[in-house]
């Protein structure tokens, strides 16, 4: 990352932003609101298109009530000026009509980043790029990060800025099966899984079939759901197999002032569907049982491994919902560590942060610590933004006083 070589930049911008989902779109945002009124933001993705929420997810039901979705999209004045601006309805005007206490489908909080992406795209001190950046190089010389960026279109540019942040997202975690098995089920997707209508097309419906499904959090808990509702609709020989390491499932609890578990425990739709048909005896002798058998893996990686070895072969497809893994970062070194406390990056030997490079959103979330002790990262639209408006004040402090200093040199 440090160059031996300086590369000749085409452009110098105040700050380069990559990944224009949630947390992307919230950080362009507040640099618009936090740095100097000249400063320009290179913002890069090789889709604009709302990240994975909109991509992946807008059959899935929220587990956040609408109204933090509204909270979020009127966040910071640039956000603000584009929900008075953009003609109604558009994509905040449609989520501050849903019921605020009530979750909704993700599809309207995906319209609502197109809505904030397409304005922030038009603002005079944005500069938007189709493309996906590599290879940072840091100049102590200009105090700047030198940034590939290789266009959709094949061109590749060289850009300079000394505020570099990451928002590049995170896929589903898949995890290699015991090698002992006889045979291995197919992987099925899980972003496939949370999508009834593709779910739908992907599993044959001519003969009996078995989908194992690892997992117990709120995503497991929604591919249990639709797979029943397959089952019900449309695909009379399925059952499914559900491997999970909790016997009793963790469900966020309001506290009034706080939330328990608000970031691990099932909410909403998920966690209604889990009281009702997964707990205590409905899930052996309930209804529930002629489509799922549960699988109880707990007790270590011993019990998990005979588990699945044992019952796994038994699977014709499985989905893995055991978590999310960062995205590549093209370039940079893995002995980097992340402060989930700062949004930094630091060095990992020395443990001094690394100028000018940031994280946020799902793939560098805030740490907390909730009331009763419990260490949680925290993910989701609106607490991107609370993280963003407690760190980013400091990141681009240093900024902004150089800018100062150059006034009086
Ligand atoms: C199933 C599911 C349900 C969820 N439900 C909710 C919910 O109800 N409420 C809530 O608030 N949150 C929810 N979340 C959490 C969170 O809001 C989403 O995960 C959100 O998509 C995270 O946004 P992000 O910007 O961090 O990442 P992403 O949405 O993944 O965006 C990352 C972007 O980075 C781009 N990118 C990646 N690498 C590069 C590169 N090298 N160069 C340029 N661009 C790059 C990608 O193209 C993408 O556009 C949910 C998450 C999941 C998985």
């Amino acid at each position: 990352m440090h160059n031996p070589r300086p590369r000749l930049a085409s452009e110098q911008v105040s700050a380069i932003v990559v990944g224009a989902g949630a947390a992307g779109i919230a950080v362009v945002g507040n640099l618009l609101e936090l740095l100097h009124p000249d400063s320009v933001v290179l913002w890069v993705d090789p889709n604009f298109q709302g990240g994975r929420i909109s991509a992946s997810y807008r059959e899935v039901p929220s587990n956040t009530r609408a109204k933090l979705f509204v909270e979020y999209a009127l966040a910071v004045e640039a956000f603000k000026e584009i929900a008075e601006k953009t003609p109604k309805p558009n994509g905040i005007s449609a989520l501050q009509e849903l019921e605020p206490e009530e979750t909704c489908p993700l599809e309207h909080a995906a319209n609502s980043l197109l809505t904030l992406t397409s304005g922030l795209s038009k603002h005079p001190r944005v500069r938007i790029s189709y493309a996906t950046v590599a290879d940072p190089q840091w100049s102590s010389a200009s105090s700047s990060w030198n940034m590939r960026i290789d266009e959709n279109g094949g061109t590749v540019n060289y850009v300079e800025a000394p505020i570099v942040v990451y928002c590049t997202g995170s896929t589903p975690t898949v995890s290699p099966l015991p090698a002992a098995m006889l045979s291995q089920p197919m992987n099925l997707d899980l972003d496939i899984a949370l999508r009834p209508t593709n779910l739908r097309v992907q599993l044959p419906r001519n003969r009996p079939i078995c989908v194992g499904v690892i997992g117990a959090s709120h995503s497991a808990i929604l591919v249990l759901m639709n797979l029943v509702q397959l089952r019900v609709n449309s695909h009379p020989d399925l059952s499914v197999r559900w491997f999970t390491r909790r016997k009793n499932l963790r469900y966020a609890v309001d506290k009034g002032d706080w939330i328990l578990f608000d970031n691990t425990g099932l909410k909403g739709i998920s966690a209604q569907f889990a009281r009702d048909q997964l707990e205590g005896d409905k899930i052996s002798e309930g209804p529930i049982s002629e489509i799922i058998t549960q699988v109880l893996c707990a007790g270590g990686p011993d019990k998990e491994i005979a588990a699945y070895t044992q019952e796994l072969p038994a699977c014709d497809y499985l989905v893995q919902a055991v978590g999310y893994t960062r995205n590549p970062l093209p370039g940079i070194h893995d002995s980097l560590r992340f402060n989930h406390e700062t949004g930094r990056f630091m060095e990992n030997m020395a443990n001094n942060p690394v100028p000018g490079l940031f994280g946020a959103g799902i793939a560098f979330p805030e740490r907390v610590v909730d009331r009763a002790g419990n260490v949680e990262m925290s993910v989701g639209f609106i607490k991107f933004m609370r993280f963003l408006k407690r760190v980013m004040p400091a990141w681009v402090k240093e900024y902004n006083d150089s800018k100062a200093d150059d006034l009086y040199d």
